[in-house]
Order: C-alpha cells, then structure tokens, then sequence
C-alpha cells in the first residue's frame, strides 16, 4: 500500500486542490454549499455529472408539485438570512407578485427544479459533465478520478450527496424487457413509441410516482390502464400536524439516540409520513376516472392493490406480469407497456477498495458506518471527512431522504466541518414529549 500512496502522490500534488468537496449538485449539496460555501476558502466545490442543472428531469410534468413548504428551501431553516433562500430568488428573478398572486398551497416542482438551478449558477462552484468514478486516499488527501479513470482534482474533505436511482423488483434485475419502461423516461419514451390511446398500459407502484404516470397517462388520452400496487390501498401521505413532528431537529436528536431495532420499527411504521401519495394527487385521479365513466360508461383506470409483482416476460409483442395476490395464488396482467415505479435506492459510492477497507460499514447492508453529524467512520476520520447525506433512513430517520430538514443536516455539517457552531439550529415549543 505504501508504494501505491508514493506512485499516486506525484501526480495528485498537480492537480486542483479543495478544502471541501462535494459530489453531487443535487439539493443535499447543493443546501451544503450555499450554507456553508462562505465558510471555506475557494467555496465548496460540487462534482456532477449531468451536463447541467436538472432536478429529476423526466418527473416535472404540469401540476406536480413539492410536497414540503417552499419555506424549507436550501437554507432557510438554519439561516433564514442567507442570499440562496427562495423568496431571494423570487425577488431576484422579478416573479414574486406573479408567483404570489398564482396564490399556491403547494409549489410546483419545476419551480423548484428552477429555484436550484438559479442557486447553484449563483454559487458558481458547480462543475457540470464531471462523473466521480472513484474517490482514493492517496498522499494526505482525497483523490477524485473522473469517467476515464484519470485523477482530476484533490481534497481535504469531501461530502457524498450522490442521491437516488430507480430501483426494480428481483425479477427485472439486469433484464431489459422491451415494452418496460422507468416512470421517468414515460414521456420521452410515449415520444418515440407509436401507441393507441385503446391500447394497455400498466403502471408498477403504487407512490406517488406511480400515480403520477397513471395521471400523465390519463391526460394522453390512455383509456385502458391498470395500476399495480403492493399495499392493500393506494395509500395517502400522513401530513397531520402530528406526523410533521417527525420531521423536527428535536425529533431527529432523540431518533439518533435510539436502539437500532427500534428506529427499524420506527422507520417501518412511519413510511406514509414520507412516501405516501398527495392527496391532492389522488383526488384528481379519482376524479378523472370518475367523470370518465359518465361519458363514456367505463372507467378508464383499474386499480389492482395487495398484487407483488413476481415474474415478468415478453408474450407475443407484449408485456406479461404475475403478481403474488394477498389473499393467495397468482394473476397474470399484459400489455404493450408497463410503467415501472417501484422505488428509488442509493446511488453507489465511488470508493476506491483502499478507502473502503479504511472505513466502518455496516455488516448487513455494506453501508459506511454514519455518525449524528453524518461523517463516516474511517480511519483518518481525525483530520480527513468524508460525510454522507441522503443514505442513512435508519440512522438518521425519515428525513434523512427528504427536502423537510435539508437545511439542518447541512448546518449540522458544516458545524462539523468547521469543528464550531456557525449555525445555531433551534426548535423550541416542542408540546410532544418524546423521551
Ligand atoms: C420526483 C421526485 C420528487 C420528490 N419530491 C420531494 C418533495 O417534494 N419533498 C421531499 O421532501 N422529497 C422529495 N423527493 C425526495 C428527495 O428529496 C429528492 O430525491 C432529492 O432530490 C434528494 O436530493 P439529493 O441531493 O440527495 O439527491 P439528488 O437530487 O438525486 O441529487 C444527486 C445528484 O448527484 C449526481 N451524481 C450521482 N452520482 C454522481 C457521481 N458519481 N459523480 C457526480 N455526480 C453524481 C446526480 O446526477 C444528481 O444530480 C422527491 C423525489 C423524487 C424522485
């Protein structure tokens, strides 16, 4: 290993150095940065290897909106002065009143996909079409190497905000199935793909994902389409003043400190606080199934809850699924595409197998080992961090894959950073007794 550290310390010793970078320009770093960028000579650098600013690009369709308050944007709970706030970008962008005046509960989310391509231009620290293929410890410092394997810039610290991809059921593993689509290709793909409006569809999950390619197929006219769903209902988010609690700086500190088996449990009882479906999301569909029947006296959608889908394959120019029912035995759907929304799981870290065999994973999952301040535990923890936002639901609870505490978790890394409190996150007149 020795030698290895002495063969890539030349070459590294080149390249740009940064105190602080980060991998990934979504929200997560994205909040990180603007929070803490002021903080750390040259600003945080965010490594991302779109070409430029997207936010889940292929799921902005019209009338999809954020299902956390504009308030908790990418620094306003940790420091509500700060010039990235959203109301900043309103003002900046000249379209407060408008805005305003549209007079939303909820904001779209193409607003939002918006708000944080404004950030991070303002920021200036983004590199686009940069893919972090492997992250080393060579020399003192962290070594970043790009697509083509070659190192192309060095770090003191560096933070993982690599987010999410679509996530299958087993039996899609490593199989490409013509006629199946990811939900977040579907308009690309209906783009390109001759279909009848008469035609079958079926759409795979039953979240809000799931719900929305069943409305954006409803609104292209699709008049045969089933909807597969493994809970018994096609269930709502939980967003009751007592479910919002769990999404609390207070509420965070005492999960942390809870045994692992019970922030399981916990995590488990708690997901419709988190990946439920709008109701506003539900009501439309069920309303446009509804009026589509007093016109035409058929239901256009066929909701089809309690189904596992278990096996799939190509029947003569279609799609064939069976799904495990509940209540016992199996059934067969086809159709000429079926929509997948099944989920989302972490992206993989780029570690080198040197940096992985210096870090503390977990037995079970192979998961870094991720503290309250969300560093990794690893060997030159003392002088070198790495931190990882995004991947730690049973750690860090619910919040963790959400927008609701962005803000916080940045604050709580930059503290961490910094080794001083430059944010200072409060959460008083908190009437639930947790603990
Ligand atoms: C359609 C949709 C809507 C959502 N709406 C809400 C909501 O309303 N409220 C809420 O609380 N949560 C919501 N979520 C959940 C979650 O808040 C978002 O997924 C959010 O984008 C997570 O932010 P992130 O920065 O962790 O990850 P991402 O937004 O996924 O960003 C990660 C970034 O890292 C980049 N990247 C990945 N690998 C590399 C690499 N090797 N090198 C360089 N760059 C890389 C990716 O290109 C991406 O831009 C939503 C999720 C989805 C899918």
């Amino acid at each position: 290993m020795g030698d290895t550290l002495r063969e890539q310390d030349g070459p590294a010793a080149a390249l740009p150095h940064h105190a602080v970078v980060g991998l990934g320009a979504g929200p997560a770093n994205l909040s990180l940065a603007a929070l803490g960028g002021d903080h750390v000579p040259g600003g945080i650098v965010l490594f991302e290897r779109r070409e430029g600013p997207a936010w889940h690009p292929g799921l902005l369709r019209t009338g999809t909106q954020l299902q956390t308050s504009w308030i908790k944007d990418l620094v306003s709970l940790a420091d509500p002065c700060n010039r990235f706030s959203f109301l900043n970008y309103l003002v900046s962008t000249g379209r407060i009143y408008a805005f305003l005046h549209a007079q939303y509960e909820s904001i779209p989310r193409l607003e939002f996909a918006r708000y944080l391509g404004w950030a991070a231009k303002e920021l200036g620290t983004v590199r686009y079409g940069s893919c972090i293929r492997a992250v080393d410890f060579a020399g003192g410092r962290f070594v970043l190497s790009g697509s083509d394997g070659s190192p192309v810039a060095t770090a003191d610290h560096v933070v993982f905000g690599l987010g999410t991809r679509p996530d299958l059921p087993p039996c899609f593993a490593g199989r490409q199935i013509a006629g199946v689509v990811q939900a977040e290709n579907l308009d690309q793909y209906l783009s390109t793909v001759p279909s009848l409006p008469y035609e079958q569809v079926i759409v795979v999950g039953g979240g809000q994902t799931g719900a929305e390619a069943v409305l954006g197929l409803l609104q292209r006219g699709f008049r045969d389409i089933r909807w597969i769903g493994r809970r018994q209902w096609f269930a709502p988010m939980d967003e009751s003043p007592s479910a919002n609690d769990f999404y609390r700086p207070t509420y965070l500190r005492f999960f942390q400190g809870l045994p692992q088996a019970v922030r399981e449990r916990y995590v488990a009882e708690q997901t419709l606080t988190s990946d439920g479906i709008s109701m506003a999301t539900l009501q439309q569909l069920y309303q446009v199934n509804y009026e589509a029947y007093l016109r035409d006296g058929r239901s256009p959608v066929m909701m089809l809850p309690g189904r596992n889908v278990v096996r799939a394959a190509e029947r003569d120019g279609a799609v064939a699924l069976w799904c495990e029912r509940d209540w016992g035995g199996q059934e067969r759907h086809a159709a000429r595409h079926v929509v997948m929304a099944t989920g989302r799981r972490a992206a993989p870290l780029p570690l080198s197998d040197r940096l992985l065999s210096m870090m503390e994973t977990d037995a079970a999952s192979g998961e870094p080992a991720v503290e309250s301040d969300y560093s990794v535990r690893w060997k030159h923890s003392e002088t070198h961090r790495m931190y990882v936002q995004n991947r730690s639901r049973l750690g860090h609870g619910l919040a963790d894959p959400n927008l609701s505490l962005l803000a916080v978790r940045s604050a709580i890394i930059v503290n961490s950073l910094l080794e001083r409190r430059v944010f200072d996150i409060k959460d008083e007149q908190m009437n639930t007794v947790w603990a």
